[in-house]
């Protein structure tokens, strides 16, 4: 809300429709509307790989259900940092609760499931790795919990940046596999660079360009939780 707040003031117009496609002149929009653009910042999140297919380019970015936990426990357990086990398995405070959660098993993660939330993540996973690590979470009780879409890219868990390598108006920001809001900031500018400077100035984002998919190149993100 505030990214929104602020970028309204500074002239920022939102239009409320949906992308079916996109060209080298602009959008064509699910209303029947077009609008002409000489930069086109495909940054779709989950949806992203889906949206980019229906103009005919290949983006390994699909959506993957993530089910988060929120959980109250008797005696609080002191000091609690973001804690992520070897497991995959995640815990951190949220308010006077803690949440966690988990990477579903290989093959049990298919794209695109409906946001339900997978209570056997809960009791087969989540609860006896905390509890094995944090005696006071042996208590936990689950109040609250739900399910989101991870804009997951297929080909290395990493955000995919920059300009496509042949159609030169459109701009990637997608694929951050669960981590974009903390690197958003960042790709931000770097896109906002492209846009204005035709370069980036500040941070060199180029290791995460589209090019590196097309020429088998992974940056592999090992720390996707
Ligand atoms: C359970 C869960 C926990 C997470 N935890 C963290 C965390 O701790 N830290 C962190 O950094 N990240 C976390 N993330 C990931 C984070 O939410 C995403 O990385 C981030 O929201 C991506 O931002 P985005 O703007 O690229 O995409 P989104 O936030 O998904 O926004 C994409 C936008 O595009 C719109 N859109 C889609 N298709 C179209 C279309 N055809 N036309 C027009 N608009 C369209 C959508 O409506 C949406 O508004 C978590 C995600 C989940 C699901």
């Amino acid at each position: 809300q505030a990214f929104r707040r602020k970028a309204r003031e500074l002239g920022v117009a939102y239009v409320a429709d949906e992308v079916v496609s996109f060209d080298s002149g602009g959008v064509t929009l699910k209303q029947g509307g077009r609008l002409e653009a000489r930069a086109v910042v495909l940054a779709a999140g989950p949806w992203s790989g889906a949206v980019a297919a229906r103009s005919g380019i290949a983006l390994p970015v699909e959506p993957r259900r993530r089910s988060v936990f929120v959980f109250d426990v008797r005696e609080a357990p002191g000091l609690t940092p973001l804690t992520i086990d070897p497991s995959g398995t995640w815990f951190r405070p949220e308010g006077r609760f803690y949440i966690g959660g988990t990477t579903p098993v290989e093959g049990n993660d298919p794209a695109g499931a409906p946001l339900e939330v997978q209570h056997e993540e809960w009791d087969e996973m989540v609860w006896p790795a905390i509890a094995g690590r944090v005696p006071a979470f042996e208590a936990a009780k689950v109040v609250n919990s739900w399910a989101g879409h991870y804009e997951y890219n297929t080909f290395d868990q990493n955000g995919i940046v920059g300009r496509h390598p042949e159609r030169e108006n459109l701009i990637f920001a997608t694929g951050f596999s669960g981590h974009g809001i903390q690197q958003s900031p960042a790709v931000g500018r770097a896109v906002a660079e492209l846009i204005v400077h035709g370069s980036y100035r500040t941070l060199d984002l180029s290791p995460f360009g589209y090019e590196r998919i097309s020429a088998g190149r992974p940056i592999r993100e090992l720390n996707v939780v």
